[in-house]
Parts: C-alpha cells; structure tokens; sequence
C-alpha cells in the first residue's frame, strides 16, 4: 500500500493536534508558523529545529510555547539553554537532538529540513507512523524507494508539501491509478528561461537568487534558476507516487498559477491552481484530511490575463535531462545526483565555480559513478547516507578540473 493517500479517506481529525516543525527557521519552516500563527488554539507545538539560528528557534519556541527545541550545531547548546531560560521548553543539540525532535509524539510534522540532512529527522517520523508533511524533497531523491517503503511499512502518512507534488496528491484523487497516463509537473523557467547558454553560464548569484515568481530559501532557488529543482521534482514525483520516468512531463509554466496537472485514460486532465504562495501547499498538508483558511491571496484569473506554457528546454538546462538519466539508471544514481549538486551550488555560491558548470559538475559526478562499478541498490538509511557521502567526496575531487574548464 502507498504511504501517500490517493484518495480522501477521512478520518477523525482531534481537537488539538501536537505538531513538529523540522527546519522551523528556514523559509518553509516561516511559512508553517505563520499558518500555526493563525490558529494557535488548534495546535500544540510539540518540537521545533533548526541548523545553527538559535535566536530565531528560541523566539518561536517562546511565542509557540514548544516542548522542545534542537538545534543541529552540537556547540550551541549553551545557547539555547540561555535563550530559553525561564521558559519550559527543553533543549537539545547536534544531529541527534534533531532525530529526538522528529522521534517526539506529534500526530504531525513538518519535514522542512534542507537537504540530505533532512533524510534521518524524516525517518525518525516517518518510523513512528506519523503524519508527515514532506517539504525536503532530498528525501526522496537520495533515498527514495527506501523512504517510501519504510513509511509504507511503519503506517505513515506521507502529505506532499512541495507545491507541484501537492497539487499532483490534490488531482490524483479524481482517479485511480490504472486510469493514470501521465503527470505533469510545471516549472516557472526561473530567471534564466529566455536567456542563451553562453549567458547561463556566466550569471552570477545575484542573478540566479532572483527568482521571478517564488520567495524560497537560497539552495532552491539556485536549483530553480539551473532548473535542478526541476530534475529533483521528477525524481521526488516518481518515488512519491509511484510513477515510470515517461509518465512525468515537465511544462514550462512563467506565470507559476497551474502547479500540477494530471490527465487520466479517457484524457481529462485535472489540474490545481493557485496563487504562487508556498502557504497554499502547507495549509492543505496541515489541514488534511479537511481544508483549514489559507492566508494567500485569492486567484484572480482575469486580472492575470492569460497562462502561458512552453516545451522545457533540455539543452540550455542540461540539470533536467540528468534527472531523468539518474531515473533511468536508478541504483543509488538519484543519490549522487543531489549530492553532486548539493557541492556544485555550494561551490557556486562560493565563487569557485561558473553557474553553468553546476550541470557539468553533476554530469561528471555521475559519469565517473557509473564507471566505477559503484551502482547498487539503496536498503537502508545508511546505505543513502553512504552513497550520499561518496558522492560529495567524488564531486569534490572533480570539482578543480570543472572549475578550469569553460563551457
Ligand atoms: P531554508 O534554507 O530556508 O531552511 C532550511 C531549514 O533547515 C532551516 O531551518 C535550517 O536551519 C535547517 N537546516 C539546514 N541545514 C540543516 C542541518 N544540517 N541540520 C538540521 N537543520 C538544518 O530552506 P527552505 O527553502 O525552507 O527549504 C526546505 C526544504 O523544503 C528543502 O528541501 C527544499 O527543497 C524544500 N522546498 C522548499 C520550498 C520553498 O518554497 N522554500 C518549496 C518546495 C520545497
Ligand atoms: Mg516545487
């Protein structure tokens, strides 16, 4: 049986439900609190994370009245006791704590963690049979068939949080699984969509932060602009319902208000849409099986005029086609994927590396993989973490002869 639920098998909802936020400072983790903000009677904050701000986890901590908060950086325990002096909320440090906070008894939480450090929070929930609201999509895309099958086994339920995987969860419901042709992701084209290659590849940060439609934390929207993000959607749409590489198109979408389609055999296609507002998503997870009060703005299609859609363009964003390679290949090969990138922006953001040779850093990084005989299957946690592990050594070894190499 799938972990995500395809259709609205309601149950109970309790009056007040404890919730747990992973990652509660970041952008996404911003977002859930302010929906927790906003009807503060009907939930219990049970835990709350984050990496190393421990100012602004002990400030919502305090407002939210949370049981416990962790912090990932081991040497800032301290600190928090500090920040939290007074208050009743325990703490905790290091990666551990941030397992501790995910194992705590909330009926939901948040994955919210960046990158593959969100994969053993996440496990930690999911083991317990929580109710999980994916927003960390290095999750699935490190370890996907592994995660699934745990959260399958353990009871968990699995709510998609990234926009395009909840609008898919919304559709999926209009059908079944055998009456499924396709589904189709869109993609704003982020701020490089119209622009040729050679200007790809010298953008600076500057300009690859400037997302022209979402408001996101910095590593995603550097995937965005490369169109990684992209790549990591299918892969997080293939492991999350259980999909084949040719069943997920990718529709280049500017005006981001259709997030997800899905057409079904006798050829509807059912789409959602809504206002480019991460809250939207979230709110939906946070409500489910019931619908709460969003706080985006409500659609305006004539205002908007019209939405427009485009072929992606696997040339000048070579990061998509990986994607499906990775897929393609399987084998612990979406592993090294996101580790590859996970380097190459760090990289980028560093200055050590063209925008454009994220891409070749990743291509590189999976070619040299496959070449070593490395690929095996992924059975557990450390397995991905191992591969995961590997795979940033590898790519930081390739990383000096990328950086010399001009497109
Ligand atoms: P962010 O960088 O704004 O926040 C990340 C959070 O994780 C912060 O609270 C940070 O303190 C914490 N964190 C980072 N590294 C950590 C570590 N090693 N150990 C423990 N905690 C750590 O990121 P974000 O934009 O909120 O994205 C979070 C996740 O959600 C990512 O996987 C991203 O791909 C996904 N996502 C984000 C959006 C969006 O709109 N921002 C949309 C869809 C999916
Ligand atoms: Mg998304």
């Amino acid at each position: 049986m799938s972990a995500v639920p395809l259709r609205n098998n309601k149950a109970a909802a309790s009056a007040v439900r404890a919730v747990t936020v992973l990652g509660a400072t970041g952008s996404i983790g911003d977002s859930t609190m302010d929906l927790l903000r906003a009807s503060r009677d009907r939930y219990q904050v049970e835990a709350l994370t984050a990496n190393t701000n421990v100012l602004g986890l002990a400030t919502l901590a305090k407002e939210f009245g949370a049981r416990f908060a962790a912090v990932a950086d081991p040497d800032r325990l301290t600190e928090l006791k500090d920040a939290l002096a007074g208050t009743r909320t325990e703490c905790g440090a290091g990666e551990s704590a941030i397992i501790e906070a995910a194992a705590r008894p909330a009926d939901w939480v948040m994955a919210a963690v960046s990158g593959a450090a969100g994969l053993k929070p996440a496990l930690a929930a999911v083991d317990r049979g929580a109710t999980v609201a994916l927003a960390n999509k290095e999750c699935l895309v490190c370890a996907g068939d592994f995660f699934m099958q745990r959260a399958a086994k353990a009871g968990a339920c699995i709510l998609p949080a990234d926009s395009e995987h909840n609008a898919l969860f919304q559709a999926l419901g209009s059908g079944n699984r055998e009456e499924l042709v396709r589904v189709i992701i869109t993609a704003s084209g982020g701020p490089f969509r119209t622009w040729a290659s050679a200007d790809i590849e010298q953008a600076t940060l500057a300009q690859a932060l400037k997302h022209p439609n979402w408001s996101m934390g910095q590593k995603i929207t550097i995937d965005s602009a490369s169109m990684m993000n992209k790549g990591l959607e299918v892969i997080e749409a293939y492991y999350l319902f259980a999909l084949t590489p040719e069943e997920i198109d990718v529709l280049v979408h500017p005006q981001s208000i259709i997030h997800g389609m899905v057409e079904f055999s006798d050829r509807s296609v059912v789409a959602q849409l809504g206002a480019p507002d991460m809250r939207t998503p979230i709110a939906h997870c946070l409500g489910w099986p019931d619908r709460i009060v969003g706080p985006a703005a409500k659609l305006d299609l004539a205002r908007i005029g019209q939405l427009t859609f485009e072929e992606p363009d696997f040339g000048r964003f070579p990061g998509l086609r990986l994607a499906y390679d990775a897929l393609r290949t399987g084998r612990g090969a979406t592993t090294v994927y996101n580790a590859a990138n996970e380097v190459a922006v760090a990289a980028f953001i560093a200055g050590k590396i063209r925008f454009g040779a994220i891409a070749r850093l990743v291509e590189a990084t999976m070619e040299a993989w496959v070449r070593s005989g490395n690929l095996a299957p992924l059975t557990s946690a450390d397995d991905a973490i191992a591969v995961d592990h590997d795979a940033r050594n590898k790519a930081a070894t390739l990383l000096p002869q990328i950086a010399l190499k001009a497109s």
